[in-house]
This record gives C-alpha cells, sequence and structure tokens, in this order.
C-alpha cells in the first residue's frame, strides 16, 4: 500500500504563529510525529532518499533531529551519531557555537566515536538558516568524518539555508518547503 504523499505529510505539520517570538511561524512536527501513517511515511521517504548516499553513519541533531535520524539509521542499518546540545556528554568533547534564527547555542560531540574518513549523513527536521546543520557538519569534520550530505523533513528556502550548506560543501535534501520564517 502507497505511504502518504508529502503534500498530506505537509498538512501533518501544525504551524504556531510568533513562537517563540514575534514574526517566527513555528513549524511544529508534534502532530506529524503522533500520526502513525504520517511518521512512517516521512521516515520511508527520508530513506528512499538516503539509501543512494551511501552514508556509513546518521548523526542526529539534538532533539528534534534524533527522532528522525534514529529511524533513518535504523531504517539502513547504520549506526546513529547523536549531535548534542552543550553539557549532555560525560566525556571529553568537541563544541561548536553557533547562531540560530533565535539566539545561540553550542553543539556538542564525542569525536572518538567517528572512524577516520568515514561518510556521515546529518540529519534535523528543519533546516532554516542553516547553522544548525553547518555546526553539525563542522563538529563531524573535526573528528575525521566526511560530510556531504544533510536530511531534512522541513525546509525554509526563505531563510536560505540550503545555499549556505551548499556552500559549506554539504548537499541538502528536504521533504517538503514551507514559505515564510
Ligand atoms: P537554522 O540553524 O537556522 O537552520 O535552524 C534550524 C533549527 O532551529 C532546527 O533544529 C529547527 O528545529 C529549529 N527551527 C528554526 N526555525 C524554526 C521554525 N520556524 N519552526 C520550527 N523549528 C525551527
Amino acid at each position: 500500500m502507497p505511504g502518504l504523499s508529502t503534500e498530506a505529510l505537509k498538512a501533518l505539520v501544525r504551524t504556531v504563529p510568533d513562537f517563540p517570538k514575534s514574526g517566527i511561524q513555528f513549524r511544529d512536527i508534534t502532530t506529524l510525529l503522533a500520526h502513525g501513517e504520517g511518521l512512517a511515511a516521512s521516515i520511508d521517504l527520508l530513506a528512499d532518499r538516503a539509501v543512494t548516499l551511501g552514508a556509513s553513519k546518521v548523526a542526529g541533531i539534538e532533539a528534534r533531529g534524533f527522532i528522525f535520524g534514529t529511524a533513518l539509521a535504523l531504517r539502513l542499518g547504520l549506526g546513529f551519531v547523536p549531535l548534542r546540545k552543550a553539557g549532555k556528554l560525560p566525556v571529553e568533547v568537541i563544541s561548536e557555537d553557533y547562531a540560530l534564527e533565535y539566539g545561540s547555542a553550542t553543539l556538542e560531540l564525542d569525536p572518538t566515536i567517528i572512524e577516520p574518513g568515514e561518510h556521515v549523513l546529518v540529519v534535523d527536521d528543519l533546516l532554516a538558516t542553516g547553522g544548525t546543520a553547518i555546526a553539525g557538519a563542522n563538529l563531524l569534520r573535526r573528528a575525521g568524518a566526511r560530510v556531504e550530505h544533510a536530511m531534512f523533513v522541513i525546509d525554509l528556502p526563505e531563510l536560505a539555508g540550503a545555499q549556505a550548506l551548499r556552500d559549506a560543501g554539504v548537499t541538502p535534501h528536504a521533504l517538503m518547503e514551507f514559505a515564510g520564517h
């Protein structure tokens, strides 16, 4: 039985205006995750694209990137690398500070779990300016990984994250686009 179309998936994403601040249209995946068929179709569509890319691990960005990234890694039979928020890992880490669409943040990685030269696919729920995914790619590269692709459920094209990623040598892939910020 064919899964849901990307149009049907798009309709499962809830838009919350002015969160977390005025002018931001928050694209909330809670409603997509809660829909069994929608969740399955999201992972199916990500896996259809990812399978051709030849990655040896999937890295997900805390927290929403963990949900899609882990499911995708499991589907592809690959290991999962958590790119964590600051202060969560109990071992020595490498870290990257980056600017967000609203605010700033830090990602951390245990570099010992990356094999030299291995191909790692970055996953997050949403691509806005690209700052988060580029910070993740930088961290993985500093640990010795090759990062050539990043996958998202949602892209916000007006924020030009796709071009920022391409400029950083990373090809972006997204299941759907939303207008606005
Ligand atoms: P950026 O670094 O600008 O590409 O922002 C991407 C990160 O911020 C992702 O982890 C998203 O989950 C979150 N994010 C940014 N903008 C939005 C938005 N409009 N709706 C939901 N999440 C967002």
